[in-house]
């Protein structure tokens, strides 16, 4: 979500002729685009702002600037660190050129829209550098997961034209991206109405008009929530085998009092007959989800229930944290944060060490496998080795050959760790 903002910024203040640069020390204005979703996030942006501050002295006409939700979050309060001179919000970066020019404006704009989705505005691609891209076509959120912070600071939920959405991919498309993901907090609340004649544009045919664009674009999509995934979608995902067979559905937890504490709208019952749609209809089709353990009045039977869950559903991947309270969200005011912090933890680890055999496992089953891999760049480890993902999402590993990056190939899997899958190219240039 923030590399998709930070791109409508970079869009923004490259139409008032600035320019963006590789290091921070090369700049004269410096942006942050902040997340406020958990305590260490602040944190780090606290600990990025106090070297800022360093370089402010060096450099008096060094400018700061903090985007994104930590400014809904604080506003004003942020002006007193040393480094800040000026505060924009997730609906409010059409006003930076303005707080930056001449004759300022006022530092701190963090006014959220109902309408805002900078729809005419085109990212600025640059600052990727790949074959992948995100494409935002929904902003904010209208539900109250009780532990959440985003409907505060990023206002209520809205959808973007299904045009401009289109006509981004298409450019991205011309300009040799071959992967996209679109992104919303719950894709499937998506809803555009252009008229009371019309019908409104639901996801899955959102979804279905951008699978349309070109059989060698790849299509991903996060996030789906639980309560609103319908079979639409899975059978949309069926009919388009450039659409990736790969769904992100965050489960929070295994325990019915917890989801219900939670806010969440489903039931444990609910979220695997979700996961047996999705298995009946998508054969094959990966499914990663996002847990957090710890949260108020948690149980150890809690607790056994989500790893109950987790072995259930099986989940290919996950990404896992424990319950970080977060000011004035329904559970800070209604709640009491009680689970001490060493058994969030312990709890936390236990989690992330099933997910660990799971994904192993879940890997392992797809060692001897062939999938198609679209070429993302140089491994990171050896540069004699590309990688790249499969439909499912898994990050695969293999010697380059004669391949390039932006073409498809297609992969025999040799052998796998719970992060990695090692391959072998069988074919080269596979589709292009
Ligand atoms: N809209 C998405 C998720 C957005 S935030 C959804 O509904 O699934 C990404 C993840 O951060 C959440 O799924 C949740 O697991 C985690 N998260 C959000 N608030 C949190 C908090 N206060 N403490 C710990 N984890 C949190
Ligand atoms: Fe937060 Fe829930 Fe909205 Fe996701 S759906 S952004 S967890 S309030």
């Amino acid at each position: 979500m923030n590399v998709s903002d930070s791109e409508v910024v970079a869009r923004l203040l490259s139409d008032h002729g600035y320019r963006p640069c590789d290091l921070p020390e090369d700049a004269r204005v410096i942006l942050v685009n902040t997340c406020s979703i958990r305590e260490n996030a602040e944190k780090r942006v606290m600990a990025r702002l106090d070297y800022f501050g360093l370089m402010k002295r060096q450099d008096p006409q060094l400018k700061v600037g903090i985007l994104g939700c930590m400014a809904t979050r604080l506003k004003e309060a942020l002006l007193e660190h040393p480094a800040v001179d000026f505060v924009a919000g997730p609906d409010s970066y059409r006003h930076l050129p303005g707080m930056l020019g001449p004759s300022p404006t006022a530092p701190v704009q963090v006014k959220l829209s109902a309408t805002e989705t900078y729809a005419d505005i085109k990212p600025y691609r640059e600052l990727s550098r790949g074959v992948t891209s995100f494409v935002t076509i929904m902003r904010g959120c209208n539900n109250m997961c009780a532990y959440c912070i985003v409907p505060y600071v990023r206002g209520r939920e809205r959808s973007r034209d299904p045009l401009s959405v289109e006509e981004e991919v298409r450019d991205l498309f011309a300009g040799g991206f071959r992967e996209v993901t679109l992104l919303g907090q719950n894709v499937n609340s998506y809803h555009w109405k252009p008229g009371d004649s019309t019908a409104p544009v639901t996801f899955a045919q959102l979804l279905e008009r951008v699978a349309g664009i070109s059989s060698l674009l790849r299509v991903r999509y996060t996030t789906s929530h639980p309560k609103d995934m319908q079979d639409d979608v899975l059978r949309a995902m069926a009919r388009y085998p450039n659409i990736c067979k790969h769904i992100h559905l965050p489960v929070q937890s295994g325990s019915n009092q917890m989801l219900k504490k939670m806010n969440r709208g489903y039931t444990r019952e609910d979220y695997l007959e979700r996961i047996a749609s999705i298995r009946r209809i998508l054969p094959g089709c990966s499914i990663s989800s996002d847990i957090i353990a710890g949260f108020c009045d948690e149980t150890p039977e809690d607790h056994a229930q989500t790893l109950s869950l987790m072995k259930e559903a099986r989940f290919d991947q996950a990404f896992m944290f424990h319950y970080s309270q977060r000011p004035n969200t329904l559970a800070a005011r209604h709640y009491q944060d009680n689970v001490p912090e060493d058994v969030k933890i312990g709890r936390l680890n236990e989690i992330i060490a099933l997910q660990n055999l799971l994904s192993l496992e879940s890997n392992r089953a797809d060692v001897d496998k062939e999938f198609e891999v679209l070429v993302e760049g140089v491994s990171k480890r050896s540069r004699e080795d590309y990688f790249g993902r499969t439909g499912t999402n898994k990050v695969c590993v293999f010697p380059h050959g004669n391949s390039t990056v932006g073409n498809y190939v297609r992969v025999k899997v040799k052998s796998c760790t719970a992060a990695t899958l090692k391959a072998e190219i069988i074919t080269e240039n596979n589709r292009s």
